[in-house]
């Protein structure tokens, strides 16, 4: 079952309006186990989506358009494919009650081009539109099923998850499933990270390892293609005991959507723990993190920017002579700065950040060095860091370094 998706559209093409159908239509199908072999997009013009339409048709099982269902003249899904697959467009009696109470509502005339986004296919099966006008369409030929869904995410996603989902599962009822677990890590990068695991992602088929690398982070997605959901847990979690072994001491969490701050958020939460943080390099960055997630003031309270020298000394309560003897970049500031910051607040723990972001060195330091206190009720620890790559990346490293050490 091979599926393909086409979004129509010329805004998209323009870098107008991102594709974000296709992500959408591409995880519902991998959830009913239909494999999405290729996405494209074609600007509002017959020819070319025509043209599309026939390599479609000669390389899917399933071809799900978006966009063009609309009344206005660029909007040409439905005339373009109807030609195509040789189908007479007639008027769905359903949609054309909904369209006349909408303009009776809305005392406004009806012109006659509202009349096509209630045209639907002779043979096909007509999709209701909950939150539009336009009416979907699928339609079997004898060697493809279309499925035309209209452009608007707020109308395609409920006509999709309402009428789509269960229309395709009774029409393509052997699909297999694909169920699918990403594990985070943090502290490797993906080149080490899949260098350790290149056995195991060469050898699994099922599920397959997919590594993704973003910025001080890389995830692993385990898909596995099963024909219930209960073997498919089980092959992802032997797959997942089997990375563990290799490479667990990176391991934070699972999801998509959960990042280290969240992670730290939830734990601190549990251990009913509050944290503060004075920052330099950072300059608040750690702090905007942790408020990033939502629940973060039950744990965080507020904080220190003291970007400059005086300001350490006059917010923090540092000795000046401390400063002056060791230097800001120094394991004795990080600890003062950690120190001082948890007693002023009244936290738990404080973490504290002061080092060279660039482009320069400072004292003598070079860029991408780093130090990061902790303080908790019983100790005062820094440690020390090099980062590398720009500015930016340094700032972002130490961050995500800070969040790692209250993790552990
Ligand atoms: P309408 O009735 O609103 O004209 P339509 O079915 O004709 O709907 P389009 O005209 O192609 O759809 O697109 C309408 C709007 O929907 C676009 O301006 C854009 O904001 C959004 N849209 C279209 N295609 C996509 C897509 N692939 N991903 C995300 N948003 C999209
Ligand atoms: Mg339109």
């Amino acid at each position: 079952m091979k599926a393909e998706i086409i979004a129509v559209g010329t805004e998209i093409l323009l870098g107008q309006v991102v594709n974000t159908n296709a992500t959408f239509i591409s995880e519902e199908l991998a959830d009913l186990g239909i494999e999405v072999y290729y996405h494209s997009v074609v600007g509002d013009n017959p020819e070319r989506l025509e043209s599309l339409l026939k390599t479609a048709d000669n390389r899917s099982d399933l071809v799900v358009l978006c966009g063009g269902l609309g009344p206005t003249t660029d909007d040409l899904t439905k005339d373009v494919v109807a030609k195509y697959v040789g189908q007479n467009l007639v008027e769905d009696v359903a949609g054309r009650k909904e369209l006349d109470l909408f303009f009776t509502r809305a005392k406004r005339k009806m012109t006659s081009n509202n009349l096509r986004q209630v045209l639907v296919f002779e043979d096909g099966i007509a999709l209701p539109n909950e939150t539009g006008l336009a009416i979907g369409i699928f339609y079997q030929s004898s060697t493809t099923a279309f499925l035309l869904l209209p452009g608007p995410p707020s109308e395609l996603r409920p006509m999709f998850l309402h009428h789509g989902k269960a229309l395709l599962t009774e029409k393509f009822p052997q699909a297999d499933k694909l169920i699918s677990r990403v594990l985070r890590f943090y502290g490797i990068g993906e080149s080490q990270l899949v260098t350790q695991l290149a056995d195991l992602i060469e050898e699994q088929t099922n599920p397959t390892i997919a590594p993704y690398a973003k910025p001080n982070e890389v995830t692993l997605r385990l898909t596995a293609k099963v024909q219930d959901e209960i073997s498919g847990i089980k092959l992802l979690d032997k797959t997942e005991s089997a990375i563990l072994e290799e490479v667990g001491e990176y391991f934070y969490g699972y999801g998509e959507e959960n990042s280290l701050e969240a992670v730290v958020v939830k734990l601190l939460q549990e251990k009913k723990c509050r944290v503060t943080a004075a920052e330099s390099l950072t300059a608040g960055q750690f702090q905007a993190t942790l408020a990033n997630v939502s629940g973060a003031s039950a744990i965080f309270a507020g904080g220190f920017v003291t970007y400059a020298k005086e300001q350490k000394e006059q917010l923090l309560q540092i000795d000046p002579a401390l400063l002056d003897e060791y230097g800001v970049v120094s394991e004795e500031c990080a600890k003062a700065m950690a120190q001082n910051a948890r007693t002023i607040v009244g936290a738990d723990y404080a973490l504290s950040f002061t080092g060279v972001a660039g482009p320069t060195e400072l004292e003598g330091q070079p860029v991408g060095t780093v130090w990061i206190g902790l303080a908790s009720e019983t100790e005062v620890k820094a440690y020390l860091y090099h980062f590398t790559r720009n500015r930016s990346y340094v700032r972002h490293s130490a961050v995500m370094a800070g969040l790692d050490l209250l993790r552990r």
